[in-house]
């Protein structure tokens, strides 16, 4: 009986490996052409100041949307182009399309926003990253400040010295760094103290169910009394519903980002919003964030 259970298991797991190596097999085909074809784009998703609920900055989200198959999640072919060597011209495909967007902004508008760009970890540690942004910032005439690069916790404490380096360089040319989905990895307080971080972004999973639970809310204002002696900012994502600003509010947290207060958003949307056009949204007014 356990053997034939066992059996079945085995089958049930070869199936799964056999979809799995197909598509990946298939994203790792297609992703360069999608790239080309124009159906991989920047989403860009508003984060706002908590108090007064303007946009202080944007996050940059990449999306598939394959002409056939619909929409592909970036959790599914972001790992795949992670471990196909891909992400390197899909990261710098996206770097090149935020530092235009922000060009484009800055000529129609007349002023700057912020982006922060996802990093992952083959990108994190390819040599000479900082001069790729800087490149690119560059290329468009842009403040080096305009540019910011969100990396995960867990890769900034994989190896924390040759992250501090790394972040370091990033910092010493004006990009601002945030530390994502904290709390998910382990973070030692003495390291954390070490890492030449602006932002720390509370990962969604702490907020979810925030406002029912108290254990959840405990972590949150844990983080944030920890943090203020740290001197970072406190940025949460996910926030859903009026019930979790206002817990949030109060637990002193600084930037919010979720459906809440906007879902990401293509660039012809973004810019809708930044012109103050969309009326359901607190416009962005000058001086478009306090400079930090
Ligand atoms: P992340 O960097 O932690 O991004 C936040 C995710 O939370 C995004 O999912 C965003 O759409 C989602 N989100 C924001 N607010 C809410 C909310 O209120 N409720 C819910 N349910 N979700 C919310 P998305 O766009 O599917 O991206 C998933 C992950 O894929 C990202 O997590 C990031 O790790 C990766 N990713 C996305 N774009 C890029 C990229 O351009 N480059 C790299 N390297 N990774 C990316
Ligand atoms: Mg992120
Ligand atoms: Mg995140
Ligand atoms: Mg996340």
């Amino acid at each position: 009986q356990a053997k034939l259970k066992g059996g079945n298991i085995h089958v049930i797991f070869d199936k799964q490996m056999h979809d799995y190596a197909l598509r990946l097999l298939w994203i790792e085909e297609e992703l360069l052409d999608a790239i080309d074809a124009g159906d991989i784009q920047v989403y860009y998703q508003p984060i706002v100041d908590a108090k007064s609920h303007k946009i202080i900055s944007f996050e940059a989200l990449v999306r598939w949307i394959h002409p056939e198959k619909g929409f592909i999640p970036p959790d599914e072919f972001i790992p795949i182009a992670e471990e196909t060597g891909l992400i390197l011209p899909l990261g710098e495909f996206i770097l090149q399309s935020v530092c235009q967007q922000l060009c484009r902004w800055n000529n129609e508008m007349g002023f700057d926003t912020k982006v922060g760009i996802n990093l992952s970890a083959r990108q994190f540690s390819q040599p000479h990253l900082a001069e790729l942004i800087i490149n690119a910032i560059e290329k468009y005439q842009l403040k080096n400040s305009v540019i910011g690069v969100e990396v995960t916790e867990t890769m900034a404490m994989t190896n924390v010295d040759n992250a501090i380096g790394i972040l370091n360089s990033l910092r010493e040319i004006g990009v601002q760094v945030s530390l994502d989905d904290f709390g998910t990895g382990y973070s030692s307080l003495s390291y954390l103290k070490k890492l030449p971080v602006h932002t720390l972004k509370i990962d969604r999973s702490f907020i979810t169910e925030l406002e029912h639970n108290l254990d959840d809310q405990a972590i949150v204002k844990a983080i944030v009394a920890m943090t203020q002696q740290l001197e970072f900012n406190i940025l949460v994502e996910g926030v859903e519903n009026k019930e979790q600003v206002e817990i949030l509010q109060k637990l002193g947290c600084d930037y919010f980002q979720g459906y809440y207060f906007a879902k990401p958003m293509n660039a012809y949307d973004a810019t809708q919003l930044l012109r103050g056009i969309d009326k359901g949204f607190i416009p962005p007014e000058l001086p478009f964030y306090p400079d930090q």
